[in-house]
């Protein structure tokens, strides 16, 4: 029989997809769409743990703190360093997604790396039932992002995904609703802002922050040589003298610096390649591969992939929320899409 509250609680219930990223977390809500895209950042008071800020406001504090705060990317390598401030994290965008009404037990689908071992998939769900969930889900994010890009996934054909995030890249072939094999790299866009930073510093001994090096890569940063190349304005601190300097940075030498960390998002995705069963690589030559995530936009890096591996390369509609799409597709469709849970 069914318990009068729980009938009165599902009610209200409200279900949500969360992509909880190494750098961004999305949160999708049944029948309203994306809710919240914030940085997976969180700012606490030193040695006593306790939770400052979230998301956006906690992003503007790094970097930027005094000595007895700290901002912390808890996903930062595409495993979970700090399981109490990942829930602090999970707890504070689900109580936003359902505006603070703490009588709504939603019923969450998170979409987590392919990697993920056994005790952090414990931890995800232990975090989401502690921050208010009736029922919580898991999915791989490639299949969330081949959901989210509207491939045809229960095809018994093969789909090839590779997410470029903050923290990883991962690179999956599926078919009939399952991952056949992925590959998982701990190299993603901060990898590329350090590529920067450290250019910077060995060419123009200019010491800039991480946000600054991000915001290169986004304005000027390429893998494949521009029609038009592009510069812009670099501020940072002179390393021999101290003081603040501002240098100007060509799209070339950006382009020089982000090489290594794009050849191997190349060799990763070749690598896979050569281990698909050939059935498989027969449907990727005529399918091609989907491109997604933060670094699918980094210009040209399509181009330069399907020049290297001679598949075309389809970057999705909006890479950025391609997986937290998917996971409110699985809401939508629980019934039939319930077999690609893990
Ligand atoms: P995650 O899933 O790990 O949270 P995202 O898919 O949200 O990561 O992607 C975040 C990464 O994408 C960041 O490293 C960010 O710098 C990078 N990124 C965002 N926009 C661009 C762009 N236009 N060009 C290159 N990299 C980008
Ligand atoms: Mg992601």
């Amino acid at each position: 029989m069914i318990n009068p509250i729980d009938a009165f609680l599902g009610l209200f219930s409200l279900d949500i997809g969360i992509d909880l990223g190494t750098a961004n977390t999305l949160v999708y809500v049944k029948g309203k769409g994306i809710i919240l895209f914030e940085p997976s950042v969180v700012a606490i008071r030193k040695g006593s743990n306790r939770v400052l800020a979230v998301g956006n406001r906690a992003k503007e504090m790094l970097g930027r703190t005094p000595g007895n705060i700290m901002a912390i990317r808890p996903l930062r390598d595409g495993v979970i360093a700090d399981f109490d401030i990942t829930e602090q994290l999970l707890r504070s965008f689900i109580t936003k997604a359902h505006n603070r009404r703490a009588w709504v037990h939603p019923r969450i689908v998170v979409a987590v790396p392919s990697g993920i071992t056994e005790v952090e998939k414990r931890a995800v769900v232990d975090s989401a039932e502690r921050a208010g969930a009736s029922e919580v889900y898991l999915v791989e994010e490639p299949m969330a992002a081949a959901i989210g890009a509207g491939l045809q996934i229960g095809e018994p054909a093969g789909n090839m995904v590779v997410d470029i995030g903050g923290g990883t890249t991962e690179v999956a072939v599926i078919s009939l609703s399952g991952v056949v094999l992925s590959q998982t790299v701990r190299l993603g866009g901060d990898e590329m802002n350090e590529a920067i930073v450290g250019h910077l510093k060995r060419k123009y001994n200019l010491f800039i922050g991480e946000r600054t090096a991000e915001e290169i890569k986004i304005r000027i940063g390429s893998a494949f040589p521009l029609e038009e190349e592009l510069e812009m304005e670099a501020k940072g601190r002179d390393l021999v003298s101290g003081l603040p300097k501002t240098v100007t940075v060509s799209s070339e030498e950006v382009r020089e610096a982000l090489a290594d960390c794009v050849n191997t998002v190349v060799e990763t995705v070749r690598d896979t390649l050569e281990n698909t069963p050939p059935e498989l690589a027969s449907d990727l030559v005529d399918r091609g591969v989907y491109l997604t995530g933060g670094g699918a936009l980094l210009r040209g890096l399509d181009k330069l992939l399907a020049s290297s591996t001679d598949i075309e390369v389809h970057v999705t509609e909006d890479p950025l929320t391609t997986v937290v799409m998917g996971a409110g597709k699985i809401l939508d469709e629980l019934s039939v899409l319930r077999e690609v849970l893990i």
